[in-house]
């Protein structure tokens, strides 16, 4: 029994950018890891068909029979399709049978409420439920804009497209207005964050004041280790214990514990 604190109440916090590569799937990992070193009770949600985040957590998604896919397609409960990985956490997993499942969504009744619904059902037993959406706007992501208390946006400082940052800030604007009016900005996590380069300190400057958003602290710094960690099927958190990369990851999910 090493985690059961703050029994009833449930933090839902999707990681979306409709951009590829900007460590969505390994900030969700690696803070779901974070996360249950703070002894949280944490479920992770693979909304990704590529199942990037179920992989790397040491699952082959290939093999697995029920996946978020059949909770969203109703036939399944969420419960049903859970797995835990070996470092202990819990995951409603995903694979290509997302992609299918995505297309049939699209003249489903309910489509955007669905995985709230479904997630409603397990709440209970979690402090934290930790989204990981696709890089698209599509109906996926605002499945998971819509189930979830608060969206944090990972931004890789180097090559930010404030283009990207806009329409996802109105497809987060549209999902408040006409179906989750209590979602929350929490910020942007800044990813692959090389310090050192006047660039990257400008850019986060950049998007504080344009977007009026909140950038988390720390940034989480560019290192090779993050680039081992899917491979071995583990989180960076127990691949290195000490390591700045998952220190930063531990440092952003403590404020995450604090600012509940
Ligand atoms: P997304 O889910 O947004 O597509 P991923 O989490 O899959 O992004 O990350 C994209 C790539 O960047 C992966 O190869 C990952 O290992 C690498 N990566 C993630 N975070 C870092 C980091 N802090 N430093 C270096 N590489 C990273
Ligand atoms: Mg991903």
């Amino acid at each position: 029994p090493r985690r059961w604190h703050n029994v009833g109440v449930t933090t839902t916090l999707a990681l979306a950018n409709q951009k590829g590569g900007v460590a969505k799937t390994t900030s969700v990992a690696s803070l779901g890891a974070a996360l249950l070193e703070e002894r949280q009770r944490v479920l992770l949600v693979d909304l990704d068909p590529q199942g990037s985040l179920t992989f790397s957590l040491g699952i082959d998604p290939e093999e697995l029979e029920v996946t978020v896919a059949e909770v969203l397609l109703g036939k399944v409960p969420a419960r049903d399709a859970l797995v835990t990985t070996e470092e202990g956490l819990d995951l409603l997993p995903a694979n290509v049978a997302l992609a299918e499942a995505e297309e049939n969504l699209v003249t489903r009744t309910g489509r955007e409420q669905r995985l709230r619904v479904a997630l409603a059902k397990i709440a209970d037993d979690y402090d934290w439920i930790i989204l990981d959406c696709p890089p698209a706007l599509g109906v996926l992501t605002i499945g998971a804009l819509s189930a979830a208390d608060q969206v944090l946006i990972p931004l890789q400082a180097e090559t930010l497209s404030h283009r990207g940052v806009g329409q996802l800030l109105d497809t987060i604007h549209d999902v408040r207005q006409f179906i989750n009016p209590d979602l929350v900005i929490r910020g942007v996590l800044a990813t692959m964050y090389d310090g050192r380069t006047a660039h990257a300190r400008n850019v986060l400057a950049a998007i504080t004041e344009t977007y009026d958003l909140e950038v988390l602290e720390p940034p989480i710094p560019k290192t090779i280790r993050f680039a081992e960690a899917p491979a071995i099927g583990r989180s960076i958190l127990s691949t290195a214990r000490t390591h700045k990369g998952a220190d930063a990851y531990r440092a952003v999910a403590r404020l995450l514990v604090k600012g509940r």
